[in-house]
């Protein structure tokens, strides 16, 4: 079999392999790009070509450019698992939308400038055509089309995340491949953690944080609680950039625990507003789906419902929540800053001293979220320059990804040594480390692959 590195190489977004045999071409995930300048409509390949896609989640850097696909000729089925159907729905249309504002937007300027109109990268239409083949599968269940058997294994990193173990017959001679997806960080409140522990000739895995150690569940709860309790003693303002899907709900729940503990009494008094249209609808299916969730959770009513907690719904209410009294505490998307109703507080606020902006997710490279948080003096939003005078505060523990010691024991629990480990989803210096600790370890032929190289096993 051959792989070719379609994306995630030396960085965190464009998820996408190509894996190909002799009678098969098959792309695991086919994701957007999330930093500025990133052209998303190259495509290195004919999509008609494509027998099958498999997709490990719903995150928009591994399903957000599924539709393009189908829009440049492709046919064939997208396999996932039930829950990462359900939330791609939301996803894929969300980013439709955005596609089009965004075009919209950039036309007005074409056709001042006597250029011809661009069409968006999809638009809504694709986007139900793609989802009418999505086609999901139970987790753990193979399932098989020719020579290729597959199955869904839970990854714990959002809800339907999976590794997928693929195994292919060629020439009377089966090869197994693992794509780890993005792994869980063992810290999830919402999920456990990862469980494949089989065994595979070759292992596709994320290194997000190969480089980094997170905060132990019990320090990230402090470091937050005390964070919000300034604001709230203070009457400042906090702002979580938070990811609509996965992180906000692990937000909610981590502000329930919070205010059970005596010290964190007074945050119950704090308002809050979670502004995020997408995060609202990614709640509701996470509801839904409590079954799939930690067994803990599962007859819990109202899970995701706090008293002080408001979800907003309308454009309006940003307004007023921006000019309603402190304290308050705005969780909104998107999570890297790069879009969303973030942008309308970070105009307002970013400016103020009364501002803490509270990092708990990655912030790419050439994001506006990186750029906060390297702490610059100024920043552009829709290309007007902001002051930033705001608090900058970081907590790596409520990542969805796994940390360096997840990530070595994913591949430690594994039953036998790969042949070859890829290493690939995270920047080249998480890669490097990442790498070397898995060579401490043992590992031989680990592999930081570049982007568009093939490699034939
Ligand atoms: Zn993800």
């Amino acid at each position: 079999m051959k792989i070719t590195f379609l994306g995630a190489t030396g960085t965190v977004t464009g998820s996408c392999y190509l894996l190909e045999t002799s009678e098969h071409k098959i792309l695991i995930d086919f994701g957007l790009y999330q930093e500025e300048n990133e052209d998303n409509s190259e495509i290195n390949f004919d999509p008609k070509e494509i027998d099958a896609v498999l997709l490990t989640h719903s995150h928009i850097d591994h399903v957000g450019r599924i539709p393009l696909l189908f829009k440049k000729g492709f046919t064939g089925k997208v396999y996932c698992t039930n829950q990462t159907k359900e939330l791609a729905v939301i996803m894929l249309k969300d980013s439709a939308n955005i596609q089009e504002r965004a075009t919209e937007f950039e036309n007005e300027s074409r056709i001042k400038a006597g250029l011809d109109k661009k069409e968006p990268l999809y638009n809504m239409a694709d986007v139900e055509i793609s989802l009418a083949y999505f086609y999901p599968i139970p987790f753990n269940k193979k399932e098989a089309f020719n020579n290729v058997t597959f199955e869904f294994i839970e990854s714990g990193h959002i809800l339907g995340a999976a590794s997928i173990l693929i195994d292919i017959k060629e020439n009377n001679y089966h090869e197994t491949i693992c794509f780890s997806g993005d792994l869980g960080n063992s810290g999830n409140l919402l999920l456990d953690p990862p469980k494949f522990n089989g065994e595979c000739d070759y292992l596709v895995m994320e290194s997000t944080y190969g480089n980094r150690i997170h905060e132990d569940v019990k320090l990230r709860s402090e470091k937050l609680g005390n964070i919000l309790l300034d604001i709230y003693n203070n009457k400042e303002i906090g702002i979580i950039p938070t990811f609509s899907l996965g992180r906000t709900q692990n937000i909610i729940l981590e502000l329930k625990k919070l205010m059970k503990i005596d010290k964190y009494k007074a945050l119950t008094n704090l308002p809050i507003y979670i502004d995020s249209p997408l995060g609202l609808k990614a709640t509701k299916i996470y509801e839904n789906n409590k079954e799939s969730l930690k067994d803990n959770l599962m007859h819990e009513q109202n899970l995701f419902s706090l008293d002080n907690a408001h979800f907003i719904e309308e454009l309006k209410e940003t307004f007023t929540i921006m000019r309603s009294d402190n304290p308050k505490l705005i969780i909104s998307s998107s999570g890297m800053c790069n879009g969303g109703k973030i942008l309308f507080y970070l105009k307002e606020f970013l400016k103020s001293n009364l501002t803490n902006i509270i990092f708990i997710g990655y912030q790419a490279e050439n994001t506006l979220g990186r750029k906060i948080l390297e702490k610059t003096t100024s920043v552009f939003i829709n290309k007007k320059e902001y002051k930033v005078n705001a608090k900058i505060h970081k907590i790596n523990g409520y990542s969805a990804h796994a940390d360096q010691t997840d990530l070595i024991n994913f591949v430690t629990n594994l039953k036998k040594s790969p042949d070859i480990i890829f290493i690939t989803h995270g920047e080249d210096d998480s890669r490097e480390v990442l790498k070397d600790k898995l060579t401490e370890k043992g590992y031989r032929n680990i592999i930081l692959p570049v982007k568009n190289k093939q490699i034939q096993m």
